[in-house]
Order: C-alpha cells, then sequence, then structure tokens
C-alpha cells in the first residue's frame, strides 16, 4: 500500500492523481505575465488570476540550471545534494570537469524515492546533460528530447519515442527541443499516464528573445497549450524555473564582460588565480559561457586573499565578493566545491575568465543570460488552491514537490 516517502528530511504524501513539474529553463517571471498580457497564454492566464496558484520564488544560487534542476528533484540547495555548477574545479583530481556525473551527487531524489517506492516515474529533459543525474537510481522513463533517437528500453524505460511523440529529433539550439519535451510528456500522460513527471526545458529562446517579444510569447503560448492539456488529463502541475534571464549588454549590443583571469593575471602574475565559471556546458553557443557568477582560486600565500577580494570588488559591474565561508553560509552551497572567492556581479554584466578563451561568434543577437542574484526570481505557479502558509515563508522553486504533494488542495 503506497504511503508518505521521506527523502532529504521531508515527508512527502503519496500522490491522488499525477503531479506534473515543470522546470521551465530561464523563465523570467515576465515572461509569463507578458504572453499573457498578449493573449498568447489564456492557461497561464487563468492560473495568474486565481484559477491556481502564483508565487515568486527564490532560485538556488548560482542561478544555473544544473544546480537548480538538483535542488528541485531533491527538494534540498545545493549544500545538501553537492551540484553547485554545470561545471568545478575537482580538487580531488585537480582538473576542472562537468558536474553532470551522478558520482557528484550526494543526495537521493524525489524522482528515485517514489519509483522505488512502486510510483510510475517518467523524466523528460531537453539537454542529455541532466539525464543521467535527475535520472540517478531511479526506474522508469527517463530520456532526452537531444537524444530521443537513440533511446532503448534497458536505458531509458521506453523506446520509440519518435514515433510515439511524432515529431523528428530538434537540434539542440532550438524551441523545438523544449517543444518535444511537452509534446512528449502529454502523450506520455495520454497512454502510460505516470504518477510522477518531471518536464525540463531548455532556455535557447530565453538567451535570444526579450520577454513580450514574438519569438518569446510564441514560446509561451506552445508550453500553455501543452500545460492546458495536462490539465485537462486531470493532472496537478506545478511549474517553476531555474533560474531568471536579463540582458548583459551595453546600448551598442555589446556584451558587459569583466575578464576576470585576465584582470587576476595582471594584478598577481600570469596563471596565479584560477577563475572558474560554473555555467560553462558543452552547449555555448548561445551564451558564449558568460553569466553573472564566477569563482576564483587564489594562490596560497594569504597576503594575496584580502587584496584580491577588496580590488575584485571595486570593479564596475560587479555586485558582491564572497569568502567560500560566506558564500557556503549565504547560498547553502557546498564548501569544498566552490573556490577561495565567490563572485557575483550586477544585472547588466558578466563574468568572463580570459578574453581569448570565449568565443563569442555565435552571439548573433545581443547577449543575455543569468547565474548572479538578479536572476534569482522564479515563478512557482500550481493549478490549484493552496492551503494557507505563513506569509512570511521563504518560497523556494525547490518547494515545486511539496506544493504539488503536500500544499496543493485535493478533491474527490
Ligand atoms: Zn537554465
Amino acid at each position: 500500500m503506497p504511503t508518505d516517502i521521506t527523502v532529504n528530511g521531508r515527508t512527502y504524501r503519496w500522490m491522488d492523481r499525477p503531479l506534473v513539474v515543470v522546470c521551465v529553463d530561464g523563465c523570467e517571471y515576465d515572461y509569463i505575465t507578458a504572453a499573457v498580457a498578449a493573449g498568447a497564454a489564456p492557461f497561464l492566464g487563468r492560473l495568474l488570476a486565481g484559477a491556481g496558484t502564483s508565487i515568486i520564488a527564490d532560485c538556488v544560487m548560482p542561478s544555473f540550471t544544473n544546480p537548480n534542476n538538483l535542488s528541485i528533484v531533491t527538494g534540498v540547495p545545493p549544500s545538501v545534494h553537492g551540484i553547485c555548477g554545470n561545471y568545478f574545479f575537482d580538487p580531488e583530481r585537480g582538473e576542472e570537469v562537468m558536474m553532470n556525473d551522478p558520482r557528484h551527487l550526494r543526495a537521493g531524489t524525489i524522482l528515485a524515492a517514489f519509483s522505488q517506492a512502486g510510483a510510475k516515474v517518467a523524466v523528460i529533459t531537453a539537454k542529455d546533460k541532466l539525464r543521467k543525474l535527475l535520472g540517478h537510481q531511479m526506474t522508469g522513463i527517463c530520456f532526452s528530447s537531444e537524444k530521443a533517437d537513440q533511446v532503448t528500453l534497458a536505458e531509458n524505460g521506453i523506446e520509440n519515442v519518435l514515433d510515439r511523440v511524432g515529431l523528428p529529433v530538434p537540434s539542440v539550439y532550438s524551441a523545438e527541443l523544449s517543444e518535444f519535451v511537452f509534446v512528449a510528456g502529454v502523450k506520455l500522460m495520454e497512454s502510460e499516464r505516470p504518477d510522477l513527471m518531471y518536464l525540463s526545458t531548455t532556455d535557447y529562446i530565453q538567451h535570444k528573445a526579450a520577454p513580450g517579444t514574438p519569438v518569446a510569447n510564441d514560446f509561451y503560448a506552445m508550453i500553455d497549450r501543452n500545460l492546458a492539456r495536462l490539465d485537462a488529463l486531470g493532472a496537478v502541475i506545478v511549474v517553476t524555473a531555474d533560474h531568471g534571464m536579463n540582458a548583459k549588454h551595453g546600448e551598442d549590443g555589446q556584451p558587459n564582460v569583466i575578464y576576470l583571469q585576465d584582470t587576476l593575471d595582471a594584478w598577481l602574475g600570469a596563471s596565479k588565480a584560477r577563475v572558474i565559471l560554473p555555467i560553462t556546458d558543452p552547449y555555448v553557443v548561445h551564451h558564449g559561457a558568460l553569466g553573472s557568477f564566477a569563482l576564483v582560486y587564489l594562490p596560497e600565500e594569504a597576503a594575496a586573499q584580502y587584496p584580491a577580494a577588496e580590488r575584485i570588488a571595486a570593479l564596475p559591474g560587479i555586485d558582491m565578493v564572497l569568502t567560500r565561508a560566506e558564500a557556503a553560509a549565504k547560498f547553502e552551497l557546498p564548501s569544498d566545491r566552490i573556490g577561495d572567492l565567490v563572485i557575483v556581479s550586477r544585472r547588466d554584466t558578466v563574468i568572463g575568465t580570459s578574453r581569448d578563451r570565449h568565443d563569442l561568434s555565435g552571439l548573433d543577437v545581443p547577449l543575455r543570460s543569468h547565474g548572479g542574484l538578479s536572476e534569482q526570481k522564479v515563478p512557482l505557479l500550481v493549478n490549484r488552491g493552496v492551503g494557507k502558509q505563513p506569509g512570511t515563508r521563504r518560497w523556494r522553486n525547490f518547494d515545486a514537490f511539496d506544493l504539488g504533494l503536500n500544499l496543493a488542495v485535493r478533491t474527490a
């Protein structure tokens, strides 16, 4: 008999109907309100108008994809689950590595726990980089639209995805990569009716197009149509985001970049300090690996540390410089996986390493990106009413499963 499930210190009620948690990558709240105002998103409009619940929540810092997706599916911040970037400096190995391998994960997921207790669980992600982390120790269906043509029953718990969805494999840089996630989610809800489904898109459109633009509104119209279908199929739906998105360029359209490795090389000597950009992932064409968050590993000499921090903080466009201990406490980060200094830039500014390490040739529109505190506000929407909560509650995107399973009002 299904029972309550406790994961990472939180207890979740067994679902009485399917729950779909959607992480819309890079969903600044304004995308939703602008699409609703333009008449492009009637379903989301009804949620905002009171037919459901709409909350503005905080994502985890850094406001990047992997840390937030993992927070949503574990219900805890990176200090517990360990995934604090897409990319990090592994001190044990002495090398910079992608943080997309489950060996980096320090906590179990809600998805895995429910699947082990007998729930039918499905995960669909746009980019394959997230699939192994999200599907860690989970039984059920787990695949990416990026590699939808390579699914096998043994590896992904499903086969013939292209035939079932009726769409070709999308380009990794496209709106269709995310649309495939939604259409596949609707098809699965019609055919398999999973008890728990997690859908995670990609922020290609948000990197390219500001809220309210025709391209953005078309994208949210697509999301809206598919959410309405899931709603009509009787699912409880929670929509949230991994991070927001802001313009990071000047009036001339050129990105505002602080090339921090070049700056530190000039101050301390070449390669004395090491700048790590946790936004780095294999898909950098649309943001050139530029975001508003960086880690700095300083040389051994303690004397270098305080002046470096103070000088970085004085650079134009810097929002905040924190020591390792300060950042671990303030942003709930694993202290062994961040630098001696944690740097956050302002809303319109990004941080790079060395100028010659960033290929900006793929930026065919002025840079929009994320990573800072300026992208921390994200939507948290439910297609149900929610029991009264303390007005002082700080909502997080990783409250999504708590909302969907524990707080959403259940009806017969
Ligand atoms: Zn993202």
